[in-house]
């Protein structure tokens, strides 16, 4: 595979550095200047590029850094490459990711242009994860510089579709080696104990031909895992149901807003659902439709997964669900909830407690889901992780940490979040102004650097 990058000492030279950065972070900031100026968001599929053309460059360039930087490497047909240090057992893993989310809008820099304001580097990607990936990659080449002694190997796993779907590493778990413990830098400091687990679910209403014949439009949220903040639904001019409506006026559809407020859909009691909102006014202008009239109930409040059962929690947290997306197909109308799970449910028990909940004919649709993963809080793998935290950083007050949200980790057998966003620090990941402090890249090298070194001697 040829390896082309355009620019790069273009990119480079633009990058105003710290007069305190030393050779190590400065090399480290040119190469996520270089990183971030791929825009590396998923594609279509191209030989030996299953997630396309970007996100096989960004593979090209972090192989050939870390082969420049004295580490061996390997690939998995494109969906995934590895640096490696060591020999023997493959005793530590370390999983990151090369792809991003889209830049989306209101940056204030360019988001595919690395810049550095106030100590504070910019870019979409560095914070997740290409500058965490680098610290890692970073850490090894310290390591490989030192010589260090390790009694077995290391290997920096960089996936390339983290962000839709993690088809990257699953992929590797069915063809390559898996390490023997592994963390992935891909969340925050300190380490991330337990994540509720996930289950997307598409819920599609029983047919109804009132609400067939008399709903042209119903749309809301762009995402299952978001709090949807808008909700817009269009009654024909005419019909029952725009008669029922007090501000209708004969000739002209009815348009119906609901706004509310954005949140992570793992979450949800800190946004405002619009769709939630939007539900039970449409069933009261569509009476005749009883699937509508079940899931305005159903779903009506933050208390749903208590009315499905589901209201159980554990170290994890009580189960959330969030109405994340409504639309309209075949004059059906479709639901996309978004359900976080303590480890006691399965996805299995969300999809039967549903059907048993709406009327018959409704459809219910598994799209994604992935179990809880739960690490022991005094196993070794969190306390070996956690010690070099606390040893680095001298916060002996922040306890491991239990998620609604997952993580990469729930994708490769033993491995769990470790960093790489410190407590308190602003990151705008996913969003506008993505960004990292540069010092603590260099903290972060050190942390991985001994993490590596502390893992690869844990018995
Ligand atoms: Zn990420």
């Amino acid at each position: 595979m040829s390896i082309v990058f355009a620019n790069n000492v273009d990119i480079s030279l633009r990058i105003k550095y710290n007069k305190n950065m030393n050779d190590e972070l400065k090399n480290l900031v040119k190469d996520l200047g270089i990183l971030v100026s791929v825009p590396s968001v998923s594609s279509s599929s191209l030989p030996h590029a299953p997630f396309g053309e970007e996100n096989r460059r960004a593979l090209d360039i972090f192989l050939s850094r870390a082969a420049a930087l004295g580490l061996k490497t390997g690939e998995d047909d494109g969906y995934a490459g590895w640096a490696e240090y060591g020999n023997g057992e493959l005793r530590v893993g370390i999983l990151a990711h090369l792809d991003v989310v889209p830049a989306g809008d209101n940056w204030t820099t360019s988001p595919y242009e690395l810049s550095i304001r106030n100590g504070i580097a910019y870019g979409r990607g560095v914070s997740d994860d290409k500058g965490p990936l680098l610290a890692c990659l970073y850490a090894m080449a310290r390591l490989a510089e030192e010589k260090y002694k390790l009694r077995g190997r290391v290997r920096l796993i960089a996936g390339c579709n983290e962000e839709e779907g993690s088809a990257c590493i699953k992929h590797y778990v069915s063809h390559c080696e898996i390490p023997r413990a592994s963390f992935t830098p891909d969340s925050d400091f300190p380490v991330t104990a337990s994540e509720k687990g996930i289950a997307h679910i598409r819920v599609t209403l029983p047919y109804c031909s009132e609400t067939a014949s008399s709903l042209i439009e119903l749309s809301g949220g762009m995402r299952p895992n978001i709090v949807p903040d808008h909700c817009r639904a269009v009654i024909r001019a005419g019909s029952d149901a725009a008669l029922r409506t007090p501000d209708s006026s004969p000739g002209s559809d009815v348009v119906i807003i609901k706004n509310g407020v954005p949140a992570h859909g793992s979450t949800p009691e800190k946004g405002d659902n619009a769709i939630i909102k939007m539900l039970p006014l449409l069933a009261g202008l569509l009476p005749g439709d009883t699937g509508l009239r079940a899931a305005a109930k159903l779903f009506s409040d933050l208390d749903s997964p208590a009315r499905l059962g589901l209201g159980g929690s554990d170290v994890t947290g009580k189960t959330t669900l969030n109405v994340g997306m409504c639309g309209l197909e075949n004059g059906r109308i479709v639901l996309t909830l978004d359900l976080r799970l303590p480890a006691r449910y399965s996805c299995a028990d969300v999809t039967d407690a549903l059907r048993a909940a709406m009327p018959p004919e409704t459809a219910v649709d598994v799209l994604h889901s992935a179990p809880a993963l739960v690490h022991d809080e005094n196993g070794p793998l969190v306390r070996t992780l956690m010690d070099v935290y606390r040893k680095h950083t001298g916060d002996l007050s922040t306890e491991p940490l239990h998620i609604g949200g997952g993580t990469y980790a729930k994708e490769l057998p033993g491995c769990v979040a470790f960093g790489a966003v410190f407590p308190g620090t602003e990151t705008h990941m996913h969003e506008a102004d993505e960004s990292y402090p540069v010092d603590d890249m260099k903290r972060l090298i050190d942390i991985y650097h001994d993490a590596i070194i502390a893992l690869d001697s844990m018995e």
